[in-house]
Parts: C-alpha cells; sequence; structure tokens
C-alpha cells in the first residue's frame, strides 16, 4: 500500500449507514424484511465495506445489479443471500449456481432455461420473477394465466420472489403508481387463488419507505439511496416523510497550489472566468475525471475553511479552481470539501445534482473509483 497522500478522497461514516439501515427497519417493522440495495459498489461508498456494515446489523438480504457484482461479494466473504436484480447475460447464468446467488428472472422463457440449467446440474435454486406493471423497463408482460401455467411447469427452480419496480413513485400527483400496483395486486390474486403465490413480495425502493405508502411495503423492501442518507424530493400531494436518515458520505480535495491573481486574469480552458478584482485562488486535486461535474464549471461551489466559495473557470480533467479569496489560512495541502458539511457550511449530493443538471443518484454513482475511500 503505498503511503502517499491523498489528492481527493471519500469518507464515509459506518456509523452513519448502520443508522439509516436501521431507521428503515424500525420504520417498516418485524414482518417487511429489508433487502438493502449494494449495486454499484453501494452507490461509490464501496459495495464489500458497506456490505459488512449492513450483515453486522441484521440483514439478511443484499440486492446488486449484476452478477460481477455480487461474485465480489461473495468472495470478499458475504454469506447472505444476494439477488442479481438487472438481468443477468446468457453465459453468466452457470455463475449463478456456482455462487449461490438468486436471479430476478425477467421473461418466461427466461425462467425455462433457468429451469433447464437447474435440471442439467440436479440443483433446486430460488428466482424472483419481475413483473413490468408500467415502467417498460425490465420484466415479463406476460398475462396471469402464462405466469400461472410457466409456474406450474416448474421442475427445478424454486419461484421464491415476485417483483414490480414503480415509475413514478416521487410524483404523488400522477396516478401511474397506483395502476402499477393495481396490475401487480391483481397477479397477486390470480396466483393465490391458484394456490401458487411465492413467498416473498416487493415492489419499494426508498421513496415509498420514506413516504409511508405502506400498501407497496408488502413483505419486504429494497431501499438503496435511503441506505447512503438520501431521500429525493416528492412532487404533488405527498404525505409526510416518515425516515430520517442522515448522508454516510463526504468527498474532499486537496489544495495543490494558492496564488494571487490580478483583476482582469483568465481562469483555466476557455478562459471562461475573468477575475473582477484581485483575487487569491486555489488549484485543487480534483476534476471530472474523478467525478467531479465538468457542468459545476462557472458554477458550483464548495467549502474551504467553512465557507461556501464558488469553482471559477472550467472544471478540467484532473484540477478545479476555487476563490479562496475569503479563505485566507489555507494553504497547499490543506483540504476543501466538496460534498458534506464543514463547519457550518453544507453540500448535498441534491444540490450538487441541481447545478450540474443531473439527480443526486448520478452524482454519487459518478464518483470515479481513483477517488480513496477511507472508513470512519
Ligand atoms: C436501484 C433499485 C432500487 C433502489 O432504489 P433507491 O431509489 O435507491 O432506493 C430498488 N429496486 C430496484 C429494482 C432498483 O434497480
Amino acid at each position: 500500500m503505498s503511503s502517499l497522500p491523498s489528492r481527493s478522497w471519500v469518507e464515509i461514516s459506518r456509523r452513519s449507514i448502520a443508522a439509516n439501515f436501521r431507521a428503515v427497519r424500525d420504520l417498516v417493522g418485524p414482518r417487511v424484511e429489508v433487502m438493502p440495495v449494494v449495486k454499484a459498489d453501494a452507490y461509490r461508498h464501496g459495495a464489500v465495506e458497506v456490505s459488512r456494515i449492513l450483515l453486522s446489523q441484521g440483514a439478511r438480504w443484499l440486492a446488486v445489479s449484476s452478477v460481477e457484482e455480487a461474485i465480489a461479494l461473495r468472495e470478499a466473504g458475504a454469506a447472505a443471500r444476494i439477488l442479481v436484480m438487472a438481468g443477468c447475460l446468457p453465459p453468466e447464468r452457470q455463475a449463478l449456481l456456482d455462487y449461490d446467488l438468486t436471479p430476478v428472472i425477467h421473461s418466461l422463457d427466461e425462467l425455462r432455461v433457468f429451469d433447464q440449467l437447474a435440471a442439467s446440474r440436479s440443483v433446486s435454486p430460488a428466482c424472483h420473477l419481475k413483473i413490468d406493471t408500467g415502467l417498460g423497463r425490465l420484466g415479463t408482460l406476460a398475462g396471469a394465466d402464462e405466469i400461472l401455467a410457466a409456474i406450474r411447469s416448474l421442475g427445478n427452480v424454486r419461484l421464491e420472489g415476485l417483483m414490480t419496480h414503480l415509475a413514478t413513485s416521487a410524483d404523488y400527483s400522477s396516478g401511474q403508481t397506483e395502476a402499477q400496483m393495481a396490475a401487480f395486486d391483481a397477479l397477486c390474486a390470480h396466483l393465490r387463488h391458484a394456490g401458487f403465490l411465492p413467498p416473498l413480495l416487493h415492489v419499494a425502493a426508498t421513496i415509498p419507505v420514506a413516504y409511508g405508502r405502506r400498501q407497496a411495503w408488502y413483505n419486504m423492501v429494497r431501499p438503496g439511496h435511503a441506505i447512503y442518507g438520501y431521500v429525493s424530493p416528492v412532487r404533488g400531494p405527498a404525505p409526510p416523510r416518515l425516515l430520517d436518515v442522515k448522508p454516510a458520505l463526504s468527498w474532499k480535495a486537496a489544495i495543490l497550489e494558492v496564488k494571487d491573481v490580478p483583476e482582469g486574469a483568465l481562469i483555466g480552458y476557455g478562459g471562461m472566468f475573468r477575475a473582477p478584482r484581485p483575487l487569491r485562488i486555489g488549484i485543487l486535486a480534483v476534476g471530472y475525471a474523478d467525478g467531479f461535474p465538468h457542468r459545476l464549471s462557472n458554477k458550483g461551489k464548495v467549502i474551504a475553511d467553512g465557507r461556501l466559495v464558488p469553482i471559477l473557470g472550467a472544471v478540467s480533467m484532473d484540477l478545479a479552481t476555487v476563490d479562496l479569496t475569503a479563505a485566507p489560512s489555507l494553504r497547499p495541502g490543506d483540504s476543501v470539501t466538496l460534498l458534506g458539511a464543514e463547519g457550518h457550511a453544507s453540500i448535498g449530493a441534491q444540490q450538487i445534482a441541481r447545478a450540474a443538471g443531473t439527480i443526486s443518484y448520478s452524482v454519487l454513482c459518478g464518483i470515479s473509483p481513483r477517488v480513496k475511500r477511507l472508513y470512519v
């Protein structure tokens, strides 16, 4: 391991991850299983370490997107059930069995193929079936009778879960959520009547949990964002938010250089910023290659010595420039906060997302693997 100082790093609070998971569990109660989502390397918080924290808090399930993500957790020793949610490519199916992973199946053909594979290896793996109730992405569009027939004809595979995913849960003025729930409930009723309803039913990600949409909880929920301390704002006539979580991650960058520039100086590529008066500028060791959005050029802010200061000019690949006139004590080697709190100032992922014209999920997932992680 190198002991060189970091140019840019994130600090992740283990205590916050644990507390956020417990807050979800306390809200949904003991009859609803909480399956935290640790896809995309736990929204860049580090899936292996985050999973360890969650399992130590009693999580029994983890959800990831891909077989590759699931294998990384198994190889790091995670003994929990692992649900692979975002589909798997045909050559990956063997690995589902080799690593004892639970796939979400998205079509009745795929269900039959998985059953044949299980038969050829004389094993009886579980799987969950995803229904497209209106998201228009992954999930089967088959009718209830077809689904029932497919379940009845399974030889080896056990259908353990039935799930769907909501398209518009953040918009309480849309009727789409109610329509999706009605479709899911109708299918469940049909399967229950025939005696083939799988034991686990799950629909809710963070927002239906946080805003108390209890009819979407069934007996399992799949929060991702909330585990990391975020709940996106909602639109329309929403009920009060019931879930209290706190961001677990803060992102810092080192100052490489501090210098005084005269009035009229142009800063960075394209001369996008011209100093309106003499300024002290700081050059930060972070850029868009680290995931610091280029769209923050001349727009975003960072926290320097406890105050918000503006980004000057273009964010470049490995560097960004900020105004340190109001933070004269900072020197090369000191750090600033890009995301998080320092003194009385704070910058949230939501705020960065708004300035950069994106969403908070994308800000978090955009933090590059070259940004070091420290668990505190
Ligand atoms: C990512 C994802 C989730 C978690 O969503 P959040 O909004 O982060 O809570 C849940 N279910 C599925 C299918 C997902 O892809």
